[in-house]
């Protein structure tokens, strides 16, 4: 098992290594079987590296069924991005992942991208215990418009041109965080409710649109007009969140379309998730562990069909 990038590089460039491991990451109790019928009866191929199913009578490669499905790309190439995604601080931009693995940067841009859905958390059992709730906003452009434009653009609640972000942190563990249609009441009420059990100490700041929780939690508020920090009442630890994520996507992302926002929030949870407690060759592990049952493709990703995501 590789611990640094450069033995890692070192490994996946062996086309025998790259392919058992990968295979041992798809099946992990060492029972291959068949992805379209489940069948356990097939022969190995052993120069094209595929299987022939003797259930469906078809060929299946380790690729079917996983996020690598019709990608031509070698694994050692997939391994190495697979690498430098879960492991970079500040993620890795399509244009450097091109470069590094000498492929167009459309490819690299598809590439991370399904790459991001393998991040993507499986789990939405409600958390609970010490939870910090806070709201922001990313993306838009209002720093750079005339005045005038931008006092029309800027209301109450929020930048038009921005997208609202829920973040929910449980001190000492996991952060999620997702794209909501606004930060009123009736937007993200729903998403607490539906992420934090009832009866959690629950932090937030000022806004309005927190009012009333204390009937279902445990609600204290800081209001960051007075102070930041009262006691155990406070939002620092979504703060750190936020700026490693606005950290990320405005140095290696520059710009991110709001249509694709959750992706990125996947990406930057992942890492953060995985932070303690693992070294790089864990993180990699963790997250080729996830690549089975999720696809999509460049139609999906592009919003020309629907997205399959199970998780909003
Ligand atoms: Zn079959």
């Amino acid at each position: 098992m590789p611990h640094t990038l450069q033995e890692a590089i070192a490994y996946f460039a062996n086309p025998d290594h790259c392919f058992a491991y990968a295979v041992k990451l798809r099946w992990p109790d060492g029972k291959i079987l068949c992805p379209r019928c489940g069948s356990d009866r097939h022969s190995f191929i052993s120069t094209r590296r595929m299987w022939f199913c003797k259930g469906c009578k078809k060929q299946f490669t380790m690729k079917v069924g996983t996020i690598f499905e019709d990608s031509p790309l070698g694994m050692d190439k997939w391994m190495a991005a697979f690498w430098l995604l879960v492991n970079c601080k500040n993620g890795i931009s399509s244009y450097e992942l091109g470069r590094d693995l000498g492929v167009t940067q459309r490819t690299a841009w598809f590439m991370l991208h399904r790459i991001r859905l393998a991040l993507q958390q499986g789990s939405i059992k409600k958390m609970s215990g010490e939870i910090e709730v806070d709201e922001t906003f990313m993306g838009g452009k209002s720093r750079n418009m005339h005045l005038s434009k931008r006092r029309a653009k800027i209301t109450g609640t929020g930048f038009k041109d921005k997208t609202a972000v829920l973040g929910f942190l449980r001190r000492g563990g996991e952060i999620r965080a997702e794209v909501v249609s606004s930060t009123k009441r009736k937007a993200l009420v729903p998403h607490i409710e539906r992420h934090v059990e009832e009866g959690s100490a629950l932090y937030t700041d000022a806004l309005a649109s927190y009012d009333g929780l204390a009937a279902k939690y445990g609600h204290q508020v800081i209001d960051h007009a007075i102070a930041y920090v009262c006691g155990r009442v406070h939002t620092n630890g979504l703060e750190n969140f936020w700026s490693l994520l606005k950290r990320t996507i405005r140095g290696t992302y520059v710009s991110v379309e709001p249509f694709h926002l959750d992706r990125y929030l996947d990406e930057q949870m992942f890492r953060f998730n995985n932070r303690l407690d693992k070294n790089d060759g864990q993180r990699f592990v963790d997250a080729m562990s996830q690549v089975s049952g999720r696809r999509i493709t460049f139609n999906q990703l592009t919003g020309k069909v629907d997205d399959p995501r199970q998780i909003n």
